[in-house]
């Protein structure tokens, strides 16, 4: 069985390794789906306990929900699909603990971690769910002595796992208040986080549900799941660290940092006048007419509209016409690490094309146009100069240094950090509003004009 426990890690780790590139994503997807079914299967064939006929039906009901999701989901909705997942991955490492625990009814230190991180996980991924998905405020949710508290209900969770063997208290009661507080500390843990903070919480969790499933792994013994476990444990830990840098702040800032309350300053441009400057896409054409470098800079309302394919359908007109199209990709626009690369890929732009920020930025130096599409957040310059912006620090696309910056957006509204740009009323900055795919359906029809 180990060796198809071994063959299942390979296809893991070269899964990994493939979905690090939108080019090879997909195969990585499927080599790390195939591993996982060689160990499921390795795993039923080795044990003669399990009641396959129950297991047949879990499996037919899971693939049914799972495929309803997958093939529903919308793009811009992915990031709480992975919230849910994370949560219910958790879930059932907290449950296998939980029934080694009923079986032997000793309460272990093994089954007290894997229970309290996968409790922790399940409750703190559906606060985060809530969040996204508009259910509750995506805002940080503070109060005063939030901290202690939570740092209390984590100090008697460790207490409890210490004492366990001591006898003092009985074994369930244990348990149960171990389950009740680590339910609690993932809420409590999760709501102070709101905001440009929230891609760094979903990959932490990500992050949780693979420890909490490798401590299952080692409860059970079983092989395959401590290695996929550390697996999920480990690149969780490297995502959350390359956001937390895509964001200029530290790991702990971010925990309890409470970015994005409700209280926070909204940035220097708050309740100071812009001047706005709107034009129609007919104007806008005309200097796309005189550009010869334009970088495309998409956001999160490029993929709400759908507009991927217009873009580059526009994009490639613009370079038959001789002009050269780079797309500006930011490490956290949209709603989740790598949105913008999937979108893009999805409609055939070359992978050639497209930039990241280290490898952009100083290309906006010389460039004619910077067409912002429903991005807004990874474009603000207050993220370099404003100490009160709830965004500072993060490292930002410098579009502001193009010679004209055209944004296309449907309104002033903000964008998830909640703060106003003032990139908006720079002078080199015009406003073209509308909905990005029909923004875009308008320009094509202008720009195949000149
Ligand atoms: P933002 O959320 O900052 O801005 C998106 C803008 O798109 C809004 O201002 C909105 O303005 C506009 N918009 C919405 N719908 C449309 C539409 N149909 N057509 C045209 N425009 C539209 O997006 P960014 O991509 O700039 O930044 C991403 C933000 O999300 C960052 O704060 C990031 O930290 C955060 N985040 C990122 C995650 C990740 O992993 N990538 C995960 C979670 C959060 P209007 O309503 O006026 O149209």
């Amino acid at each position: 069985m180990n060796l198809f426990y071994l063959i299942s890690a390979i296809c893991f780790i070269l899964g990994l390794k493939r979905l690090s590139h939108p080019k090879t994503a997909r195969s990585g997807n499927f080599l790390a789906a195939l591993g996982m079914l060689i160990a499921i299967a390795a795993t039923l064939a080795s044990s003669n306990v399990l009641d396959l006929k129950l297991i047949a039906i879990g499996v037919g009901i899971g693939s049914v929900i799972g495929l309803l999701f997958a093939t529903r989901v919308q793009m811009t909705e992915m990031p709480q699909m992975v919230a849910i997942f994370n949560g219910l991955g958790g879930a059932a490492s907290a449950f296998v603990a939980s029934s080694e625990f009923f079986k032997v009814n000793d309460l272990g230190i093994i089954i007290c971690i894997s229970v309290f991180i996968g409790t922790l996980t399940f409750s703190g991924s559906f606060i985060a769910f809530g969040k996204l998905q508009g259910i509750i405020s995506g805002r940080a949710i503070t109060f005063s002595g939030q901290q202690i508290l939570n740092a209390l209900m984590f100090a008697s969770i460790v207490a409890l796992g210490s004492v366990q063997q001591l006898g003092i208290l009985p074994d369930s009661t244990i348990f149960y208040v171990i389950v009740l507080l680590a339910l609690l500390l993932g809420i409590g843990l999760t709501i102070p986080i709101g905001g440009a903070d929230m891609p760094v919480v979903i990959s932490l969790l990500n992050s949780y549900s693979g420890i909490a499933a490798a401590a299952t792994g080692f409860l059970i013994n079983n092989q395959a799941l401590i290695i996929s476990g550390s697996l999920v444990g480990a690149s969780g830990l490297i995502l959350t660290n390359i956001m937390c840098k895509g964001m200029n702040r530290s790991l702990a800032n971010v925990i309890f940092g409470a970015v994005g309350a409700e209280s926070s300053s909204g940035g220097s441009s708050d309740g100071k006048e812009m001047n706005i400057k709107s034009y129609s896409t007919t104007e806008a054409a005309m200097i796309l007419d005189a550009a010869e470098k334009i970088i495309i800079v998409p956001g999160y309302g490029l993929a709400v509209a759908q507009a991927q394919h217009v873009a580059r359908e526009v994009a490639d007109t613009l370079e038959a016409q001789g002009k050269k199209v780079l797309y500006a990709i930011h490490p956290v626009a949209g709603r989740m690490p790598g949105h913008m690369n999937v979108l893009l890929a999805e409609a055939n732009v070359s992978y050639d094309v497209l930039k990241d920020l280290d490898e952009i930025n100083p290309e906006f130096e010389d460039c004619d146009v910077a067409l912002i599409l429903g991005a807004n957040d990874v474009v603000n310059p207050a993220a370099r100069h404003d100490q009160s912006s709830p965004i500072y620090g993060m490292p930002i696309l410098n579009v502001d240094k193009s010679r004209t910056v055209i944004i296309n957006k449907r309104s002033m509204n903000p964008g998830f950090a909640g703060v106003q740009n003032e990139l908006f009323g720079y002078d080199n900055s015009i406003m073209v509003f509308g909905d990005a795919k029909d923004m875009l359906n308008d320009l094509l029809k202008e720009v195949k004009e000149l």
